[in-house]
Order: C-alpha cells, then sequence, then structure tokens
C-alpha cells in the first residue's frame, strides 16, 4: 500500500534553526517517528501564521507533507506551550527554560530519527510536566537522565559487579562508565578508567533507575553526595553520545549566576530562605555537610530550602 503523502503528528519541538530568510527548519519529536525533520517555509515572516507556533518546547499537532529528504509543515496547532515551566510567579523563568531545553537536548540526542520512540517521548513531556510542580529539580533531572540511559538502552549495571559478576555487597565500590557500571572493590580490569563509588551514590543511582520522575522529586539530595551522583551520570551520558552537552553547562551558568545577579522578587522569597546557611560543624565535616534522605525517612512537613529550589522564583531580566 502506497505511504500517503500527507499526514498528522503530535509531538513536542526540540529545535528550530533558521533555514534561510524566511524559513524553519524543525525537528520534532514524536513517539510514532522518534525524531523528524520538518522545514516550514515562510515562518520566520512576522505575518506568517506560524510565528510562535515552532518555538523549541511546545507541544504540536502538526500537518505535514513528505518529502525526500525534509518533511514540509503545512499546519500546526500549539496544544501545551508548557508556560508553567517558562515563567514564575515573578515573570519569565530562565532557569525554567534553560532546564527544560536541556531535557529536549538530551531526548535529540537518544533518540532516533525515523523510528518508534514512545518511551523517550514519554519521558520528556512527563519531564516538561514535572519540572515546574516540583520541590527538587535538580533530582528531577538526575532521574530524567538515569531513566534517559534506561529507555535508550545504556542502563549502567548496578546491582553486580561487571567485571566478576558477583553480587555487590554493602559498601563502597567503584565505576565505569567504559567497562559497563558496578565493579567491586577486588576487580580493576586493565584500560578502563574507574572511579571511586560511595555506597549512597550507589543507593541513589538504583533508587533513580527505579522510580518515575514525579517520586524522585521525594528525594532531597545535596552536598558531596548530589555532586557525586550528578558527576557519575555526566562521565554515562556523556561517554554514550562523545559529544559535549551544551544546555548543561548553559544551564549551570545561569543557575551559578542567578542568586546574584538576577534580581529577586522579595514577595517569592521562602520565609526560612534565612536560615539556610551551613553551620560550622557542617562546614568543617564534608560527613554531616552531605545530605541523603530517601523517601519517607524524612518528617512530614520537613523543609530543606536551597538556592536550586528558590531559583525558580526568580525574576529573569535577560
Ligand atoms: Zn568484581
Amino acid at each position: 500500500m502506497a505511504v500517503p503523502r500527507s499526514f498528522r503528528r503530535q509531538g513536542i519541538v526540540l529545535d528550530s534553526k533558521p533555514l534561510g530568510e524566511a524559513t524553519l527548519l524543525v525537528t520534532l519529536l514524536t513517539s510514532e517517528d522518534g525524531k523528524l525533520r520538518a522545514v516550514a517555509r515562510g515562518a520566520r515572516k512576522i505575518t506568517s501564521k506560524l510565528v510562535g507556533h515552532l518555538e523549541p518546547l511546545t507541544l504540536v499537532e502538526m500537518s505535514l507533507n513528505r518529502g525526500s529528504e525534509f518533511h514540509y509543515v503545512s499546519q500546526v496547532q500549539v496544544l501545551d506551550n508548557f508556560r508553567p515551566l517558562k515563567t514564575s510567579p515573578a515573570g519569565d523563568d530562565l532557569l525554567g527554560v534553560t532546564r527544560g531545553l536541556y531535557l529536549a537536548e538530551l531526548a535529540s540526542w537518544y533518540a532516533v530519527e525515523e523510528a518508534p520512540g514512545v518511551s523517550i517521548y514519554n519521558l520528556l513531556l512527563d519531564g516538561l510536566r514535572v519540572l515546574p510542580e516540583c520541590k527538587n529539580p535538580d533530582v528531577v533531572l538526575r532521574c530524567f537522565e538515569m531513566q534517559m540511559l534506561k529507555v535508550s538502552g545504556f542502563m549502567p549495571e548496578l546491582y553486580r559487579c561487571v567485571e566478576c559478576e558477583e553480587d555487590l555487597l554493602p559498601r563502597n565500590h567503584q565505576f565505569s562508565s567504559e567497562a559497563g557500571g558496578v565493579l567491586c572493590s577486588q576487580c580493576r580490569p586493565a584500560g578502563f578508567v574507574v572511579r571511586p563509588l560511595s555506597l549512597d551514590a550507589l543507593k541513589v543511582l538504583r533508587f533513580l533507575a527505579n522510580t518515575t520522575l514525579g517520586d524522585a522529586d521525594r528525594l532531597k539530595l545535596d552536598g558531596e553526595l548530589a555532586d557525586e551522583v550528578s558527576k557519575l551520570l555526566q562521565v554515562l551520558l556523556s561517554y554514550w553520545p562523545d559529544h559535549e552537552i551544551r544546555s548543561r553547562s548553559f544551564m549551570d551558568h545561569v543557575r551559578a549566576q542567578a542568586p546574584s545577579a538576577i534580581p529577586v522578587a522579595p514577595s517569592v522569597i521562602p520565609a526560612e530562605a534565612g536560615t539556610h546557611a551551613p553551620d560550622s560543624a557542617a562546614t568543617q565535616d564534608p560527613v554531616r555537610h552531605t545530605s541523603f534522605h530517601l523517601p519517607g525517612t524524612s518528617s512530614p512537613g520537613a523543609s530543606s530550602p536551597n538556592a536550586s529550589s528558590m531559583i525558580g522564583s526568580y525574576r529573569s531580566t535577560q
């Protein structure tokens, strides 16, 4: 049966680049066809009906005409522009946008062009909707990273030593992305880069691999342990695609700049913000300074205000 020339797809705009003076080249993530590249002729003209419909981080229903190299956009309807991610009570949320773009860049890397990709599509959709509602966005980002590795078939081994295949005992271990996961303390295969892995970090990685983004938000994680988990996941993510995650650097830059460079709307600062300064003992003792509370282990209502959870309330002047 002949493939219809025209078709419709629901998808998330991952990227939108100028192509000539008036045209946009759009990358759309769909569940049926993974990544689709489509040309939107005239979309950059002010008078175009498509203006504002093809910005990255927009869920659209798109009518397309098949082409040999690209598809061609004939009609677009915006279904969701993820406004809660892009704005805070104080106005535009630059950090929220950069987090969304980071998720979109990861999805774009791991999605395959013109091949079914329902898991990655659903994961990205979930991430864009969970992030603006969550209390611990950095943990949700770490969970998204782990889930992306999982649905893409790049999940590291977290339960048995990848060298001797023995079950891992509850103690500190080693990790090698090149070897494919965790190594017991007895094994050190030649030629692989091996880094230390704490028992708490292993527990966090296992938790992130077996939960949802929404449930991951219940995990309070900061200090050295958060740093260790973040670096491990970055090594895993950068190892497979063999490419720099550009939006990650930008997101880190925005976050680093936010508290001092971006004006704060006083009305949105949590009242307990002033109580967050680490005490002197915690500063001197790296073990105490590390915080790790698996969901259900902290007292109800216990708050852990930190800079990253507050930055989402800051208004960008960009
Ligand atoms: Zn071993």
